[in-house]
This record gives C-alpha cells, sequence and structure tokens, in this order.
C-alpha cells in the first residue's frame, strides 16, 4: 500500500517557512512577531569600570570571559536564550559596567 502521506510544510497556518536561505534549517518566522533568534540585545562593557573579576564569566559564560583582568565579550549580540544569563551578569557585576542595549 501507499508509503506516507507527506506533511503540510507548517501545522499552523500562521507560520511560514522562513525564506532566507542563511538561516538555520528549519527556523520559522511567525508574521509580526521577532524571531526569537534574531537578538535585539547588545551587551556593552564599561572598561573604565571593569576590574576583571571573572563574575560575569561565571553567570554567563556564552557571553563573557576574562582575559588579562579584564571581561572579554564573546558574543555582542547573544540570542534571546542567552538573556537571563546575561541579565544575572548585570546583576553582579559589582562595578556595574555591564549594558545591556535594546536596539529595535
Ligand atoms: S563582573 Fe563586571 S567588573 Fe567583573 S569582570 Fe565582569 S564586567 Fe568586569
Amino acid at each position: 500500500m501507499g508509503g506516507r502521506r507527506p506533511r503540510p510544510a507548517t501545522a499552523r497556518p500562521d507560520v511560514v517557512q522562513c525564506p532566507e536561505p542563511d538561516l538555520p534549517f528549519g527556523r520559522a518566522v511567525v508574521p509580526g512577531r521577532r524571531p526569537a533568534w534574531r537578538s535585539e540585545m547588545r551587551v556593552v562593557v564599561d572598561y573604565d569600570r571593569c576590574e576583571g573579576n571573572g563574575r560575569c564569566a561565571l553567570a554567563a559564560p556564552e557571553v563573557f570571559m576574562v582575559r588579562e583582568d579584564q571581561a572579554v565579550v564573546l558574543i555582542e549580540r547573544p540570542g534571546e536564550e542567552l538573556r537571563a544569563k546575561v541579565e544575572r551578569a548585570v546583576r553582579v557585576c559589582p562595578r556595574q559596567a555591564i549594558s545591556i542595549v535594546d536596539e529595535g
């Protein structure tokens, strides 16, 4: 008997497959909603304040590391999935050296 029925492109009519070829396979765009992997968050460190104690790297090791007694931002525009960790880094920085700039 016949094989499997072909799967529809999407189960939700309000979700369309992203037409941009450089995006990861399987990503989808919901019209009118910002894609979650398109970060609008930019991480900024004020190096005049940073004392290199590394608390940010403990809070968000994907985003920060410490080299030569200064924080290094590994991902300037981390994805939204890292926002909570970056916000924790902002909170634990004793020098208030980290800012999140939301760019829209
Ligand atoms: S927590 Fe603040 S002071 Fe410490 S390394 Fe990170 S940015 Fe610098």
